[in-house]
């Protein structure tokens, strides 16, 4: 058997079990042993019948005693059997199951694992599992539990597994060079997967599941570390002159840089004079001027005779930007267009031919500027605000002549940094550790509904002194129609409730212009209070706006309370966020808990992950990444410490992985990553 065919090889594997299979993601039997326990149940406990418990799950061994006896209950059809050992009799019983009546041998040992139910006299044991006593039974064992669908039982899943495992045995391929192995102490690959599956001892678990997560970690950080090491020395990478520019530049804005921007200017500014091709990402929380930075080396960028591209999550954003860069730019004589997926073909027309004959200098917008369609004068850097995969194959629509733009990831999460190095280890990382000075912290406020009439006085209050009020919407349902019900239904209470304010909604199901001209209204100040249901559509900048409400707000992740409430405290004025929220759940209050104690974005995003676990927000599967099936992001960092020192170390010795000690590695790793972002 070898781990490419398919899991039909199985004898036990028909056709309907087949598509079960299927849908769990096991297609071949490689799959099958790499879909690890999510559990174990020690079963290596034996009890006696006469101890059997009712609360837990309880292991036994007990003979059988006489034939089954099948009865009909109404439609219900009971299959009873009796088991006994030297310290009492109890029934064994299945619900709608008769084939159970011949299932178990007369006069056999088998070993019995389920609850005890007592009723009046009897003493039952429903639907135990049960396995039968062999020659070879060593007692009873640890069994794992696994991740499953209705149709598969842990049963089958066992089945196959022990199959597959003594099928394979041996000759599963070790990837990992005996020197890693050795200095790691790494358990090797076919006991490891032999151990996770059924652990001989308990320390062979341990050894097995370490050996199985720093693999995971390890290749994935070789991945991608080595992606990096291949565009660093790729040597036709745009070498940009002038860097003078970047100070020109500066002297443009009304303000001076934090030192903390011109740090990371200055580490831009290296990685576009050595040649290379740049890929970094700038992290800096909300409001710590990521725009400006990335006006500045767009700048540099358009006087080296290149055009510099801005891609934005939403068409919102892109034209926020457009609209600020167009302030700047415009005044020294250069040329910004905007292009997204709603303009009028006219328009669209009108942009594209500017892009392509090099009348524009800087391009704007949404995924748009990344379609086929988009044919560039010269690209020479692309710069994206929180697309945080932007992987080789978008690059490469980019690539012209073998020449690659330079790309600047700017996202505003705060990621601790052994899991930025996880998510984005393919990327030189900055980070902009410093607001602007003048920042007033914002005031945070957790409550419940019952201070509703009290925050709505608020709000006019702040409405009445000319300030300006954002409200995030109740989310209900993850329902697209039922959100936009519910948003427009607050507002119109709102509206009742505050008559003396301006008070208007927007949503994702609006057109763009509608969207735009909202958003504009509000940022010139001819409404009051902006009630809105995603998050996306505020991640706009009005100085003026001093309150920002979150309803439901247990509903959000820290991170995302954290960019909401980044919206506001942009002006001289005080400002405030209150969080609402009727959640009683200990986690859930502790959460905004944090939001109140601090405006720390990184101190915020590790107590998240720690009471949440990393979840979607850390999904590997959300930033294109392969999916981790073993290691758990918060709760081995230590392993994933030691794994990425592993992988550092693996590239000092052979950074493009050429030796013929690491040629099964690299192997394995190009499949394992699909291809998908790695080009070694
Ligand atoms: P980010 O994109 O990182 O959230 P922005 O670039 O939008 O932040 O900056 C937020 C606000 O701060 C903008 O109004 C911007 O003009 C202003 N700003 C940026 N850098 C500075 C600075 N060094 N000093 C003062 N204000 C700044
Ligand atoms: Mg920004």
């Amino acid at each position: 058997m070898e781990q490419k065919q398919s899991v039909s090889v199985l004898k036990q594997v028909g056709e309907q079990r087949l598509k079960k299979l299927k849908q769990m993601g096991i297609e071949t039997i490689g799959d099958l042993l790499t879909h690890y326990p999510r559990e174990y149940k020690d079963r290596s406990r034996l009890v006696k019948i006469a101890d059997l418990s009712e609360t837990e799950e309880n292991t036994f061994i007990a003979y059988v005693r006489g034939q089954g006896k099948v009865a009909k209950h109404g439609k219900l059809v009971v299959t009873r059997l009796k088991v006994f050992d030297e310290t009492g009799e109890i029934s064994v019983v299945w619900y709608n199951q008769p084939y159970m009546k011949n299932a178990l041998q007369m006069g056999e040992a088998y070993l019995f694992t389920g609850v005890l139910q007592k009723k009046y006299r009897t003493k039952e044991v429903i639907s135990p599992e049960y396995e039968k006593i062999g020659e070879h039974f060593a007692g009873g064992r640890i069994v794992p539990v696994y991740p499953s669908v209705k149709g598969i039982s842990q049963k089958m899943l066992r089945g196959y597994l022990e199959t597959a495992l003594s099928e394979t045995q041996g000759t599963l391929e070790e990837y990992l060079p005996m020197w890693l192995r050795k200095k790691y102490h790494l358990a090797e690959r076919n006991f490891a997967i032999q151990n996770i599956h059924f652990p001989h001892t308990e320390q062979s678990f341990y050894d097995a599941r370490y050996r199985l997560v720093f693999e995971e970690f390890f290749l994935l950080q070789t991945a991608l570390f080595s992606l990096r090491e291949v565009w660093k020395n790729r040597e036709t990478g745009i070498m940009m002159q002038h860097a003078e520019a970047l100070e020109d530049f500066q002297k443009q804005l009304p303000f001076t840089m934090t030192d903390a921007q011109k740090k990371v200017l200055t580490e831009i500014k290296e990685d576009l004079t050595k040649g290379g091709v740049m890929n970094r990402l700038v992290q800096g929380d909300v409001g710590s001027g990521k725009t400006a930075v990335a006006m500045a080396v767009a700048y540099w960028v358009v006087q080296n005779g290149y055009q510099a591209v801005l891609m934005a999550p939403t068409e919102v954003l892109a034209e926020q930007h457009e609209k600020s860069f167009t302030e700047i730019f415009a005044d020294l004589g250069l040329c910004v267009v905007l292009l997204t997926g709603s303009m009028t073909a006219k328009q669209k027309k009108e942009a594209l031919s500017k892009i392509a004959d090099g009348t524009a200098n800087m391009i704007i917008g949404t995924h748009a500027v990344i379609q086929q369609s988009v044919v560039y004068h010269n690209v020479g850097i692309v710069i994206t605000d929180e697309q945080h995969r932007f992987g080789v194959k978008q690059r490469g629509m980019l690539t012209e002549k073998g020449v690659s733009p330079h790309v600047l990831v700017m996202t505003a999460t705060p990621i601790p940094r052994t899991l930025a190095l996880i998510l984005y280890g393919d990327l030189d990382i900055s980070v902009i550790d410093a607001l602007p000075p003048g920042r007033k912290p914002v005031d945070t406020l957790a409550v419940d509904t019952s201070y509703r009439k009290r925050i709505y006085a608020f709000l006019e209050k702040e409405v009445k002194a000319g300030r300006q009020v954002y409200v995030i919407c109740p989310m209900i349902e993850e329902n697209e129609k039922i959100e936009v019900e519910n948003v427009l239904s607050y507002t119109e209470t709102l509206q009742q409730t505050l008559p003396n304010c301006r008070v208007v909604c927007v949503h994702g199901k609006m057109k763009g212009k509608q969207k735009q001209e909202i958003m504009a209204d509000f940022a010139a100040g001819n409404t009051d209070v902006l009630v809105s249901t995603t998050v996306i559509e505020v991640g706009i900048n009005v100085p003026n706006a001093t309150v920002m409400l979150i309803e439901n707000a247990e509903r959000f992740g820290l991170a995302q309370l954290h960019q909401l409430r980044g919206r506001v405290g942009r002006g001289a004025e005080k400002s405030y966020c209150i969080l609402v929220s009727d959640a009683k759940n200990k986690i859930a209050k502790e959460r905004l808990q944090i939001m109140t104690k601090t405006t720390d974005g990184f101190v915020i995003s590790e107590k998240d992950l720690k009471l949440r676990g990393p979840g979607d927000f850390f999904g590997t599967r959300q930033h294109g990444l392969p999916e981790l099936k073993i290691a758990n992001l918060y709760q081995d960092t230590e392993i994933l410490k030691t794994s990425q020192k592993a992988a550092t170390e693996l590239l000092k010795k052979d950074n493009l992985l050429k030796q013929t000690e690491h040629s099964k590695l690299k192997n394995y790793i190009s499949t394992w990553f699909d291809g998908k972002t790695l080009e070694l």
